[in-house]
């Protein structure tokens, strides 16, 4: 195992810090410094400038237009974004449905679908938690029956990110109701504009519209729509949710979020000091920077494995459970940094809206930013499941 970059990788280190000094558009990373919403329009350009580059797919083969970056690159690509307060990439099409279909969609699937991700063509969202099937998702219900040459699907997705801008969603659907529940569920890739679709918004605790419900009446799904075989969906469901949770330990947001709590408690003061001089708040400081700096190096070291070909396991657990930990801890540290300039929660502060804010200019989204990341311990395999699997794979024997 060995922790530090290699002279060639501190040469791609140098050529991201370049690209991103370059080519990242100024008022983008103001508005991610700041955490406003980015927008559709936001999102859809950033793709856009990575698409030219070749960077916009880090982890696609390059027989499908990927770059094929390593473990390792791909980390020192993200560190370097959020360190310049680069955009995340909306993972739905490109990092979540892509190694779906390059693993087991047709070739008429790939060639259509795969480059639609990359030019943008197509917006993606994610059908798989319904109303009483998330942690426990085998036992989702939305049923899709076979009818000639379409599938006829009734029911209703929940938390779908993002689905008011998508044109596409794939789908968990119930396609044998009487065999163990795993083995009757089949992968459906749907058309957002069909009749019989309603998106739904849901407001989130920071007043935001970021998650939907989509209900589903007799929506009519071409057949050519199914991927791989109909009811081995959940084999792909599992493969694609070991992609949902690559960066998960978010060591460059965590980071980026740590300088701006530093930057503010500097500024402000408490008691005729700067805050963070006052012992129970640098104590709170320091002890999250230490569990930063050690998950950091357990996020090298689980890196330096995959990169030598190892696959992380109950690894991956371990770095979304502490990784959320840390990820609110800062931003509570932040709401408390600036005080009673959380209070007035301005929502329009995530918009990015020109009305006055709450001085200091970054006491604006921190409130927001606060009750939206309650979300990271939740999504992606809630952290009670992820210490269940810990438990089970420390002390239960195998894994
Ligand atoms: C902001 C946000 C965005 C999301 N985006 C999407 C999306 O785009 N697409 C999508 O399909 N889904 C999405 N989700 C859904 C997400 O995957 C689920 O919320 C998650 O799987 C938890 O399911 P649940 O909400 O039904 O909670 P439940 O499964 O009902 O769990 C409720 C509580 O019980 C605990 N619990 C449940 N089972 C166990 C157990 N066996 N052991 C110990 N504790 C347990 C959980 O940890 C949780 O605290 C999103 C969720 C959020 C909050």
């Amino acid at each position: 195992m060995d922790l530090s970059y290699t002279d060639e990788e501190l040469a791609f280190r140098d050529e991201v810090r370049a690209f991103m000094r370059d080519e990242l558009p100024k008022e983008m990373s103001d508005k991610i410094r700041l955490g406003e919403e980015l927008g559709k329009e936001g999102q859809e350009k950033w793709h856009a400038i990575l698409n030219g580059k070749g960077w916009l797919a880090p982890n696609w083969p390059k027989k499908f237009g990927g770059a094929e970056w390593n473990a390792v690159q791909r980390h020192i690509f993200e560190e370097e974004a959020a360190a310049h307060h680069a955009p995340r990439i909306v993972p739905f099409g490109l990092s979540m449905l892509a190694p779906v279909l390059q693993k087991f969609g047709s070739k008429e699937q790939q060639d259509y679908w795969l480059p639609r991700i990359l030019d943008g063509s197509d917006w993606w969202c994610q059908g798989y938690s319904e109303p009483g099937a998330g942690s426990d998702l085998a036992s989702l219900k939305t049923r899709a029956v076979r009818d000639g040459d379409h599938y006829i699907v009734n029911g209703q997705k929940t938390w779908t990110t993002l689905g008011q801008h998508a044109n596409m969603i794939f789908c968990l659907v119930r396609t044998d109701p009487d065999v163990k529940q795993q083995e009757g569920i089949s992968f459906l890739l749907i058309d957002m504009n069909t009749p019989g679709i309603e998106v739904r918004p849901i407001i989130l605790l920071d007043g935001t519209h970021e998650v939907n419900e989509v209900f589903f009446d007799d929506v009519k799904v071409p057949v050519e729509n199914l991927v791989g075989e109909e009811n081995k969906g959940w084999t792909y469901a599992k493969y694609l949710l070991t992609h949902e949770r690559t960066n998960i330990a978010g060591v460059g947001f965590s980071q980026a979020g740590l300088n701006t709590v530093k930057r503010i408690a500097r500024a402000e003061m408490a008691g005729g000091k700067p805050l963070m001089a006052n012992p129970h708040f640098a104590a709170r400081v320091a002890q999250v920077e230490i569990d930063l700096k050690a998950m950091a190096t357990s996020n090298m070291r689980i890196i330096s494995a995959a990169a030598a070909g190892g696959a992380p396991g109950v690894e991956a657990s371990m770095l979304k459970v502490k990784g959320t930990i840390i990820r609110q801890e800062i931003n509570d540290l932040a709401r408390r940094a600036v005080g009673p300039y959380a209070m007035p929660f301005a929502s329009e502060a995530i918009e990015g809206s020109n009305e006055a804010l709450p001085d200091p200019h970054e006491a604006g989204p921190v409130a927001a930013q606060y009750f939206n990341n309650r979300k990271l311990s939740i999504f992606g395999g809630s952290n009670e499941i992820q210490r269940g699997i810990i438990a089970k794979v420390m002390m239960g024997g195998g894994k």
